[in-house]
């Protein structure tokens, strides 16, 4: 073994000794049964759908059991960070209303950022060398690809491990000898290289049994970066021990690394926290399903559902019908806020069904006032269609009132015709006069109504002469139905399949309130029509059909 000067001498001289940080950290006095959990998203990218569904049930299992949910951000890959990820994870999880209880630097476990840790993992990793549990290893790339060729070649199981491990079992007189040299190296663990099967307990699959952990793996990465950075596993060993983690909420695929995250925990002398494997989120293709995919779906992102305007609660609920196929079956507060159960997430990784979280979705924006409704565009608008915000703010009161069409406490069955945010333009944009574009006489919607034009402008002009904003709706229509009578065309559809030369307009009153609608929405379907034109006031729907009159 490396003598314990020389390891030392590896490391600042002022490294604090693990007793510093047990006692920096301490055993959290927390209620019993009180659950520490922790995200740790990787700032290597967006934050897939999949990271806040996690996120979403660490922060439940927390809260639920009073404890505390940790943000911890996993970036000591720095080669593959991405510039701008941090403020989108901010942006995510503000968005979805789950801010972590520790972050950053606030919190009494901290820094929150692997990268800031450096000292901690230092600490450990000296240690570890000192008692032989983990050694110095200067392999070189190329003798590494040497290994992984004569362990295929010979179908071998690929790794760093047994007569493999080139510097596991070395004359310390080498070693030294290299360190004179300044070569690189990296620190690996000891495994104890068990053959046999390792079992543990996961919280979601019950007891589980894996291949033991074999591998010397890297704990601490080359020696020739200027930070020296934990790999994933050190780190985890490291962090969840001293953050007082009680339970490991995260991707199933990690489960086959919980044999070797066991032999550090033991080596490190840390006891072991409790894990929960999530079963990953899955997309629908022809003939079956596969993992929702990063690289070729836009839905993985979490930001495709800021973008397009998913009301924060209506994803949640979703998923978390997804995570427990029983809160999908209540109303969204109730499902909201009961407990996500840990013992009731799936082994099989639910489907992410777009369709279904719109309809989700449209149900619960049918709860909503036109007041909060209007508040909730806005505020999508101005990050995501900046030049809806003036005119929203221009016609408030136009906004309301055709919000108000169809919808409110006192309407039984509320339209369902927003499904998301962004879908306002669509579904309301004809109320603007800003957003409106009249429809031509000539144009392929009048075109289809198989009305002629010249009857079209003239029946439009005779409206628009004689027009009265009546408040009674049936009153309203007659000014249409009397004005249909007069140019020709039948009052019911029946009348003019029975006896169509009676009708020279060549249509009847549906036909003709088409002619109406055109006019007033630019769409052949709409909102009920005199409660659109109520809306709208009587200028505007005169300006409308006037356009039409021509
Ligand atoms: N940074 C890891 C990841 O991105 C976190 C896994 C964990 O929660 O332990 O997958």
């Amino acid at each position: 073994m490396l003598d314990r000067a020389v390891i030392d001498a590896l490391f600042p001289a002022d490294l604090p000794e693990p007793a510093h940080w047990e006692q920096r950290y301490p055993v959290r006095q927390l209620p019993q049964h009180a659950e520490v959990t922790r995200f740790g998203p990787s700032p290597t990218g967006f934050v897939h759908i999949g990271g806040l569904y996690v996120a979403m049930i660490d922060r439940d299992v927390a809260h639920r059991s009073g404890g505390s949910y940790v943000l911890r951000v996993e970036d000591t890959d720095q080669a593959r960070e991405v510039a701008g990820a941090a403020a989108q994870f901010d942006n995510a999880f503000n968005y979805f209303g789950l801010p972590a209880d520790e972050h950053d630097e606030s919190g009494d476990y901290g820094p929150y950022h692997q990268s800031r840790r450096e000292q901690i993992y230092l600490t450990y990793a000296r240690e570890l060398l000192r008692e032989g549990k983990a050694y110095l290893c200067f392999a070189t790339p190329e003798e590494l690809a040497d290994i992984r060729a004569r362990q295929d070649a010979t179908k071998m199981p690929p790794g760093y491990y047994a007569g493999w491990a080139l510097w596991r079992d070395r004359d310390p007189a080498e070693v030294r000898a290299k360190l004179d040299e300044g070569a690189p190296y990296v620190v690996r663990f000891r495994s104890p290289g068990v053959e046999a099967r390792a079992r543990f307990r996961d919280e979601i699959r019950g007891e589980l049994e894996h291949e033991d952990n074999r591998n010397d793996v890297v704990i601490l990465k080359s020696s020739a970066n200027e930070v020296r950075l934990p790999t994933y596993h050190f780190a985890h060993a490291v962090d969840d021990h001293l953050m007082r983690t009680t339970l490991v909420i995260r991707g199933e695929e990690w489960i086959s690394s919980v044999p070797l995250h066991l032999q550090l925990f033991a080596a490190l002398g840390f006891p072991a926290p409790r894990y929960a494997h999530i079963a990953p989120l899955m997309k629908q293709i022809p003939g079956g399903k596969r993992k929702l995919s990063k690289r070729k779906d836009s839905e993985a992102s979490v930001d495709f559902y800021i973008e397009q305007g998913f009301p924060a609660e209506a994803v949640l609920y979703y998923l978390r019908g997804l995570a427990n196929g029983r809160l999908a079956e209540v109303p969204l507060a109730e499902a909201l806020d009961s407990p996500i159960r840990l013992t009731e997430c799936g082994v099989a990784g639910p489907l992410v069904d777009l369709v279904k979280l719109e309809d989700i979705s449209a149900d619960h924006i049918a709860t909503l006032s036109g007041q909060q409704i209007l508040d909730a565009v806005r505020t999508w608008a101005a990050d995501h269609d900046p030049e809806l915000v003036p005119v929203l703010d221009a016609r408030r009161d136009l906004a309301l009132a055709a919000l108000a069409v169809e919808r409110g406490a006192d309407v039984p069955n509320p339209r369902k015709d927003l499904r998301k945010w962004s879908g306002f333009r669509e579904a309301y944009g004809f109320f603007f006069p800003e957003l409106f574009t009249p429809q031509d006489v000539t144009g392929e919607q009048f075109t289809q109504l198989g009305v002629a034009p010249d009857l079209v402008r003239a029946f439009a002009a005779d409206f628009a002469e004689a027009y009265q904003p009546l408040e009674d709706s049936g009153e309203w229509f007659n000014q249409i139905r009397e004005l249909a009578t007069k140019h020709g065309f039948a009052a019911k559809p029946k009348d003019l399949k029975q006896n169509p030369e009676a009708y020279p307009a060549g249509g009847s009153i549906r036909e003709a309130s088409q002619i109406i609608r055109l006019a007033l929405t630019g769409a052949t379907r709409s909102p009920d029509l005199h409660a659109v034109a109520t809306a709208l006031g009587t200028d505007e729907v005169l300006r409308r059909v006037r356009a039409v009159a021509g």
